[in-house]
């Protein structure tokens, strides 16, 4: 069956997908305040999020990743074309994401020789959920603002306003604002009976296999979206399907919205995009995590999160031990 762990609220679970415990004030009625930000952002309670080429800035050790923060004074020359951006608060600190260059790089990593810039996607489970979701904050509005400098209208420059959260083009006659986009995909893990069905993308890492997902078009509804793509990918039509719960994506930009799906048949085809697909029990999931003949997407997404609620429904056992186990028995 598709019914999966029912006995969480879908806002737990979907607090449950990583990136989504920012569980910040996001402060919208005070992003039109230019006094009241500049003050927040020149005041003890600041920190800011450095982004350098879209990379976060983590201190890596063997306990894990940790994401640091600059205290105020600690950038000297803020960007002014690209000023800090509100991004809220957490009760104690303000958090205002800034875009750094490769100066100011060097100068923040000589003052934090245990930290790194790091492309968030390969931070681990190991780091807190609640920085991970600032840190993929951060990095959205970050993407967003570098990729639409110009306005799209008439090609002058945009100016960054509302703390960071609009682009409004400079041209007067123009004047066309620009809001932050985010491009909505779905994900879906498709079932029938007792096995559960991973596609292996050419592109892909060997031995990597996931769930299936693709964007969502224009004129088409979210579950129109999984019925198209399903059939796109596997040649699978689909008999049920059900919303679980969502994640934001910003590797660059994707709100991943993630279903259970149940298949007619355990017939399947690979159309264009995929290489291979494999229908797994949990008896032959566990054979060849261990045997290492097929490789997970990381626990992070939540393509691993829809595999693994299936798997502990199927099973009572949680899959991220078993990948650990596995992979513990691949290092000796
Ligand atoms: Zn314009």
């Amino acid at each position: 069956m598709v019914q999966a762990d029912l006995s969480i609220d879908r806002i737990t679970r979907s607090h449950r997908n990583r990136f989504t415990s920012v569980r910040l004030d996001r402060l919208v009625e005070y992003r039109e305040n230019p006094e009241w930000v500049a003050a927040a952002q020149n005041s003890d309670a600041a920190r800011f999020v450095p982004l350098w080429h879209s990379r976060s800035l983590l201190a890596v050790s063997d306990e894990g990743q940790v994401a640091i923060y600059l205290k105020p004074g600690e950038l000297n020359h803020l960007d002014a074309i690209q000023p800090p951006t509100l991004l809220g608060t957490d009760g104690k600190r303000y958090f205002f994401a800034v875009s750094i260059n490769d100066s100011q790089r060097e100068e923040v990593l000589a003052r934090h020789p245990e930290a790194q810039f790091i492309d968030l996607r390969r931070a681990t489970m190991d780091m807190d959920a609640k920085h991970a979701g600032v840190l993929a904050y951060a990095k959205a509005l970050h993407y967003w603002q570098h990729r639409h400098i110009f306005c799209g209208v008439c090609g002058s420059p945009n100016r960054l306003q509302s703390s960071g959260h609009k682009l409004v083009c400079i041209n007067e006659e123009c004047a066309r604002q620009t809001f932050p986009r985010i491009d909505p995909a779905i994900i879906v893990l498709i079932t029938h009976g007792n096995a559960c069905l991973l596609g292996r993308n050419a592109h892909w890492p060997p031995k990597h296999f996931s769930t299936l997902a693709g964007f969502v078009e224009p004129g088409e509804s979210l579950e129109d979206a999984v019925v198209r793509e399903v059939y796109e990918e596997a040649q699978v039509r689909l008999s049920k399907l059900r919303y679980v719960s969502s994640q934001p994506w910003p590797f660059p930009a994707s709100s991943m919205c993630g279903f259970y799906a149940e298949a007619d048949s355990r017939d399947c085809a690979v159309g264009d995009e995929l290489e291979e697909l494999r229908w797994y029990t949990v008896d032959e999931l566990n054979a060849a995590v261990m045997e290492d003949s097929l490789r997970l997407s990381p626990p992070v997404s939540i393509a691993f999160r829809l595999l693994a609620d299936w798997y502990h429904k199927q099973c009572g056992k949680d899959l991220e031990q078993l990948v650990r186990k596995a992979r513990g028995l691949k290092r000796r």
